[in-house]
């Protein structure tokens, strides 16, 4: 077992995230002490800028994962019993400690993901505001009550935590998703075991730190690292009542399937492929500038980018030279020691190969290709550079894959209309964007794209805490989504309690 804050487990101190050499191997947190996983296979962490490893996550075994799962159930009668704003103090105080060490967890974020530092603010700044709302949480879990529902009767309902839940992460927001997931949970008063990505776990660990020292009792929430092991693990344990995935389609499907199939609540939210649109009344600068945020920002890395452009109309031709011109201004720079990078690598080597297999494939599928992120990009670490495809057909793999990655399709569909079917023939569902200065054209895009979220004007409309992530068709399994009130109810269940008192009984006393 390993104690001491400076063992492994806590690794993200500023001495330790500036070590670009070491291979540390990380520990579990557990009933709030850092534990030795019980496996021997350990997943490597990179320094993508670099291509160094500088820590080692350990590939957890169902053993492990059941420790943590006892010291969260152990933990649960406490926590569930702990009056609700005694909970939303430590949100508080959680919410304090996570400003003070605002900059430390965006350095770690930056390098253990590769994003830029101000990519890396963004994402502990999206995280903190979930614990901004967890800290409203007295009133979130207000229930309804009605007097005299019947002769004597009153009704009330009230919300109750589940128990022990558990959350699955992916690697592209080491700080925010996580925090989507455990302050909200934890708030509701359920234990809670955090599952990070085995690509970027040191922020999760800094986490856990940060939470224990705000206060929150041991065993409320666990970190266990791992991958696919631990993940079926999770799903199949007894002790474990609901379940948050974040991360590929293809395993939110899987982890939805398999949790519901041993009994378990299960919000799982999948990969995407979001389509801007722009019309030719789009004001051109505002919008490239829009695009390129959207497509290139966290290096296409995120479930929000638009990795898709649509010019209607003849507004391709002049949004392809702006693009371009605009790639060539990109400062594509190793984040770990440049502060003012606008793009950084991606996570790994396995992500730039297929990426690279992707702008071939596009290309000899008939594509052209108008920028090669394979050619002027830093020799050392994963990098992609930003890369524009035009004359992108809908049957193309490009049009319809999701590469995760810098690469930016260009389709040009002649009509409002048949680019709104071309973007309904996708099948994901997370956004969808539309430049234009028409409301006309606004208001019909909104009411007919076939997506959770879209954005008029605004290239990522990724919701804030108080709203739902709404993911729809394969870019969602479940019911309720993360963050905002769908959160509370997914974390709680709801009772109904019907109480008889007669009066009757007062007064034959004579009271
Ligand atoms: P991923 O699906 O590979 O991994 C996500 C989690 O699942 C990780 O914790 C990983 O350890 C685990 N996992 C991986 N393979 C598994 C398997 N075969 N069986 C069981 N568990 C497995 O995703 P990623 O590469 O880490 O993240 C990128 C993906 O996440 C993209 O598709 C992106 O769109 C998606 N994402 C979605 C949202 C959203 O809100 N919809 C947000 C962020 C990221």
């Amino acid at each position: 077992m390993s104690a001491s804050t400076n063992t492994p487990g806590t690794t993200g101190t500023p001495a330790a995230a500036n070590t670009s050499t070491t291979d540390q191997r990380l520990a579990n947190w557990v009933g709030g002490r850092w534990v030795d996983a019980a496996a021997t296979d350990f997943a490597p962490v990179h320094n993508a800028s670099t291509g160094q490893r500088i820590a080692a996550a350990p590939l957890s075994t169902a053993a492990d994962l059941d420790k943590a799962v006892q010291a969260a159930a152990a933990a649960h009668r406490g926590w569930r019993d702990t009056p609700a704003p005694e909970r939303a103090q430590i949100m508080f105080r959680l919410k304090q400690l996570l400003e003070a060490h605002f900059d430390e967890l965006a350095r770690l974020v930056t390098l253990e993901n590769g994003k830029t530092l101000s990519e890396a603010r963004g994402d502990v700044r999206r995280g903190i505001e979930v614990v901004d709302f967890a800290c409203g949480i007295a009133h979130l879990l207000k229930g309804e009550s009605l007097p005299q529902v019947a002769e004597h009767i009153d009704g009330q309902t009230t919300r109750e935590p589940l128990g022990v839940c558990a959350g699955i992460t992916p690697f592209n927001f080491p700080a925010m998703v996580p925090m989507w997931m455990f302050p909200l949970a934890i708030a509701c008063g359920n234990c809670f075991v955090l599952k990070p990505s085995e690509k970027v776990p040191l922020t999760a660990n800094r986490l856990a730190e940060l939470v224990a020292e705000a206060g929150l009792p041991a065993g409320v929430l666990n970190v266990v690292h791992g991958g696919r092991a631990v993940v079926d693990a999770i799903c199949d344990h007894p002790g474990i009542a609901a379940i948050s995935f974040v991360g590929s389609t293809r395993v939110a499907r899987h982890v939805y399937t398999r949790g519901c199939a041993a009994g378990k609540r299960v919000q799982a939210a999948g990969g995407a492929k979001n389509v801007m649109l722009v019309m030719p009344d789009a004001e051109p600068e505002s919008t490239c500038r829009a695009v390129m945020g959207a497509a290139y920002g966290c290096a296409g890395q995120r479930c929000m980018a638009g990795s898709m452009v649509m010019g209607v109309g003849g507004a391709a031709e002049a949004l392809n030279e702006r693009i371009a011109r605009a790639i060539d201004n990109l400062k594509v720079l190793p984040t770990d020691r440049h502060d003012d990078a606008e793009m950084g690598p991606v996570i790994d080597g396995q992500a730039r190969d297929r990426l690279f297999d992707a702008i071939e494939q596009g290309r000899r599928q008939g594509a052209t290709l108008v920028r090669d992120g394979r050619e002027n990009i830093p020799r050392e670490g994963f990098f992609v550079g930003p890369t524009l495809l035009d004359h992108v057909r809908p049957e193309m793999d490009i049009a319809n894959t999701e590469l995760f990655g810098p690469i930016l399709a260009m389709q040009r569909p002649a009509t409002l209309d048949d680019a709104i079917a071309r973007i309904n023939a996708i099948g994901y569902g997370n956004g969808a964007v539309i430049f234009t200065a028409s409301g006309g054209a606004a208001r019909q895009f909104a009411r007919e794209v076939q997506c959770g979220m879209v954005g008029v004007n605004v290239p990522v409309p990724a919701p804030m805490a108080m709203f739902a992530f709404s993911g729809w068709n394969q870019s969602f399994f479940g019911d309720l989504h993360v963050q905002g009130t769908e959160g509370v109810r997914f974390y709680t269940r709801q009772r109904l309690t019907l109480s008889r008192w007669d009066d009757s009984y007062v007064r034959k006393h004579g009271w």
